[in-house]
């Protein structure tokens, strides 16, 4: 196998690429060791080729979205990081708006005020990209990104492109086919069609600025952080948040980790923390929920990288 070097300028890949860049700084966690390369295609086509080309020479390759629900781990992540800023476009569709799976939904949420369409106020303040957003089903004040998008193209692993509408059979909380175990695992998501309304824009912006503040009340913006670090269940009875609490985590410390003061599912980074050490505290609350309670606590970050 050729090195990631080699093989970037065999290729010719013709976007910005680095070599060892801490993700660290891709990351809201603020935590992370290095990508061995990190590339910015500028294309859906350069995007296909450069998967292509990674999957006949067998290289790893991790798509990067905002960074906004990860834990990379110190040793960071070999192979190919592909970092989809490039593709950010925000444009008028039929239904509403499209969006590049680069675009920041912040973005998109602004866009939409901007042009007076109602249907995405729910996400203001949402850290993370479109492609990250509708990978995950990102959920906030009762809503998700599913109850909103019409349209996914995606490049699957084989590199065809395809178009689906999110259906109720797979999309559910947290739950979309991309995902481990999905129809769709390993594809990437390249952007989303929003199904909006006309609505009164002085009235979309306080809405978006209420959400916003309520996040900031919460605490979400105090230190680096990937938002909720486990999913909730309905089996539990209660939010996850809760479940934490009960058992003593909010404000924890351990080693460089710690947990919101304000928040007990929402583990933090309050300078200098290392993935090690958040891990071990991920652990332990999992260790503790399911010994006081029997629960499985399910993490919603994702996890990835080197120890
Ligand atoms: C302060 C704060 C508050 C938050 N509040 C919420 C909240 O209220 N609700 C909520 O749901 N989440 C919340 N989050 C988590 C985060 O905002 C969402 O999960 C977001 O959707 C992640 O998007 P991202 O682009 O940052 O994805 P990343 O963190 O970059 O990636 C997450 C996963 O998605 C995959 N991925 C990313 N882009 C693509 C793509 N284009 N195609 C295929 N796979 C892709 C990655 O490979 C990875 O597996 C919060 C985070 C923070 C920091």
């Amino acid at each position: 196998m050729p090195t990631v070097r080699e093989f970037l300028e065999k290729i010719k890949f013709d976007g910005p690429v680095s070599y060892g860049e801490l993700l660290s700084g891709r990351t809201t966690f603020r935590i992370g060791g290095p990508a061995e390369a990190l590339v910015e295609p500028g294309s859906r086509e350069s995007l296909a080729a450069l998967l292509s080309a990674a999957r006949a020479e067998g290289l790893p390759v991790f798509i990067l979205g905002g960074g906004a629900n990860l834990l990379v781990g110190d040793g960071g992540i070999r192979g190919l990081v592909v970092a989809l800023k490039g593709l950010a476009g925000i444009r008028r569709s039929e239904e509403g708006l499209w969006a590049d799976a680069g675009a920041a939904v912040t973005d998109l949420v602004e866009a939409a005020a901007e042009a007076g369409l109602s249907g995405l106020e729910f996400a203001a303040g949402l850290p993370g990209s479109v492609g990250g957003a509708a990978y995950m089903n990102a959920r906030c004040y009762e809503r998700e990104f599913a109850d909103v998008v019409v349209r996914i193209d995606y490049l699957d692993p084989g590199g065809t492109f395809g178009r689906l509408s999110p259906d109720r059979g797979e999309w559910a909380y947290k739950r979309t086919p991309f995902m481990p175990g999905g129809r769709l695992s390993g594809s990437v998501v390249l952007g989303a069609g929003f199904r909006l309304v006309p609505g009164d824009r002085a009235a979309i912006r306080a809405r978006m600025r209420e959400l916003e503040a309520d996040r900031a009340a919460k605490g979400h913006f105090d230190f680096p952080c990937a938002g909720s670090v486990f999913k909730n269940d309905r089996r539990f009875g209660r939010p996850t948040g809760k479940i934490l609490d009960e058992l003593g985590f909010r404000g924890r410390r351990l080693g460089t980790a710690a947990v919101s003061e304000k928040h007990a599912n929402i583990f933090v980074n309050p300078g200098g923390a290392t993935a090690a050490d958040m891990r071990a505290l991920i652990d332990l609350a999992r260790r503790d929920a399911r010994e006081r309670f029997g629960y499985e606590l399910e993490p919603e970050v994702v996890i990835v990288g080197e120890p």
